[in-house]
């Protein structure tokens, strides 16, 4: 029997994080708008408005009725549930971050963050970077600070890593990305030497108005209740869910890439499908939503590649799609169709390019962000830094700055240590279908009918459900056991030697 003050302590607790979660949904809510429905000048009111609610909530996780529930639960953790507790370590260590930073630097930045990135927008447009470079320098240098706030004791990138991914070091990623360049690199060399795969009727005109069409479909392929999450179009597909009962994807139509919207919707459904399936019980707590950026990954790249780019998962969808673009596609079968959109080649821009180098692209920024945070490489180098290593790890030449350093929104945003956990997603999920074939020995029939209830039931029972209340460590290791990239470079080597038609 818990003692009164406990008691008394949980339903304050609860009040706390109901407020809190109400000023972050009201934060996502603006920042929604401005990606999708704000007209172009209006960055200013927004800036105020996120000010003034960045502030609130400052004052919320910091404030001392905050400390004092937080103290008081700390000294009873054990005499609490599961869940409480994980909610009360969340909030510890949201109010122990947050808690250094100063508040003038914390609204300062989020500013800061709000003007950047309608400035980077612009500058992507006009291939401008040295319009975008005084934001991302004054971006980085706030990132560098903050990480001896966040965590003083670790080096400055592990710090920022750790944000996105709990317990992610530098030395678990040089090593991951040594290993899986090994794998990929030579496997890709022999790919090319391949003959090459046509996929030129992907680059047809296909109307936008078709397109949208075709993204109503593959919502209701993956069940995904559309009174609950809607589609909008912005210049970089991405999820918010408030609650997991209103989630918010986007989409970019291109008329001469079919495949492009077609992946991001997938893509940013399977993060849509993540949120939607959490628990009633974590909604406007500290535990709710996905638990890191890595498993977050793991969700939308397994619907976007495993399932998405697998043959069976075609073979139903193709004919929907011929239904659609009869004209378009008139000389095309699913087969075609498959290897079209599984062809792997080394290209300029991360969103659009293959399962199979995309962990190259990742690898670019990773390296770059290691450098920025470290102070080894300028803001003003970056460009030539970054055109450097495509060089390098994909052998292709970068023409501009649009389609190299400018072409991603993650460092406008203020995220920096983030790039990784895609790379860990795929790999997550590599895994995660090891043990889901070995569990649904009929899965791939299923796929085949267009049936992906069995994989979702799965993923909800084993990941989705847990919304928070698990480290992503110990929850990929509750579903999957211990992690091991060695299935994603197995998958990837499988896939593409018969794709290919490689010889051992
Ligand atoms: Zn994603």
């Amino acid at each position: 029997m818990m003692d009164q003050s406990v008691t008394e302590a949980v339903a304050k607790l609860r009040e706390l994080e109901e407020k809190r979660a109400a000023l972050y949904h009201a934060m996502g809510v603006v920042n929604y708008d401005a990606l999708t429905a704000a007209p172009k000048d209006t960055a200013e009111g927004r800036g105020r408005t996120m000010g003034v609610l960045s502030g609130m909530e400052y004052k919320l996780t910091t404030g001392a009725e905050t400390v004092a529930v937080l103290d008081v639960l700390t000294a009873h953790i054990a005499e609490l549930d599961e869940q409480t507790a994980r909610e009360v370590q969340l909030m510890k260590k949201a109010n122990e971050q947050i808690s250094r930073i100063p508040a003038e630097e914390y609204t300062a930045y989020s500013v800061l963050v709000n003007d950047a990135q309608s400035v980077w927008q612009r500058a992507k447009n006009e291939n401008d970077f040295a319009a975008f470079e005084p934001y991302l320098e004054k971006i980085v240098a706030y990132n560098r600070t903050f990480a001896g706030y966040y965590n003083p004791d670790m080096k400055p990138y592990d710090a920022l890593l750790n944000e996105y991914e709990e317990g992610m070091t530098m030395e678990v990623l040089d090593g991951f990305f040594e290993n899986l360049r090994a794998v990929i690199v030579p496997l890709l060399r022999r790919v090319m030497a391949a003959p090459a795969i046509d996929d030129s009727f992907l680059h047809r005109s296909y109307p936008i108005e078709k397109q949208r069409v075709l993204s109503d479909m593959l919502m209701e392929v993956l069940g995904i209740d559309r009174s609950h999450c809607s589609i909008g179009e912005t210049e970089h597909p991405f999820t918010d869910g408030f609650n997991n009962k209103d989630v918010r994807i986007t989409t970019h139509y291109h008329e001469h890439e079919l495949a492009s919207s077609m992946y991001s919707v997938i893509h940013e459904g399977g993060h849509a499908i993540y949120e939607l399936g959490c628990e009633d019980r974590f909604n406007y707590t500290a535990a709710a939503g996905g638990v890191s950026m890595g498993i977050h990954e793991s969700q939308s790249r397994f619907f976007e590649n495993i399932i998405g780019r697998s043959r069976a998962f075609i073979g139903f969808l193709f004919p929907k799609i011929r239904e659609l673009f009869p004209e378009q596609l008139a000389d095309v079968d699913a087969e075609m169709f498959y290897r079209a959109v599984n062809k792997a080649e080394p290209s300029l821009i991360r969103t659009e390019s293959d399962e199979l180098t995309y962990a190259l692209h990742i690898m670019v920024r990773y390296e770059i962000e290691k450098r920025l945070i470290d102070g080894s490489l300028a803001v003003h180098d970056l460009p030539a830094a970054w055109n450097a290593l495509y060089r390098e790890y994909l052998g292709i030449d970068v023409p501009d700055d649009r389609s190299g350093c400018l072409q991603d929104s993650h460092w406008s945003g203020g995220a920096i240590g983030y790039f990784p956990s895609y790379a860990l997603g795929s790999a997550y999920g590599a895994q995660m279908l090891h043990c889901m074939e070995a569990e649904l020995p009929g899965l791939w029939e299923q796929v085949a009918a267009g049936n992906l209830a069995p994989v979702k039931e799965w993923l909800r029972e084993h990941i989705h459900r847990y919304a928070s209340l698990y480290a992503p460590g110990e929850l990929f290791e509750r579903a999957c056991g211990k992690f091991d990239a060695a299935h994603f470079a197995a998958y990837l080597t499988d896939k593409y030697t018969a794709l290919y038609g490689l010889k051992d």
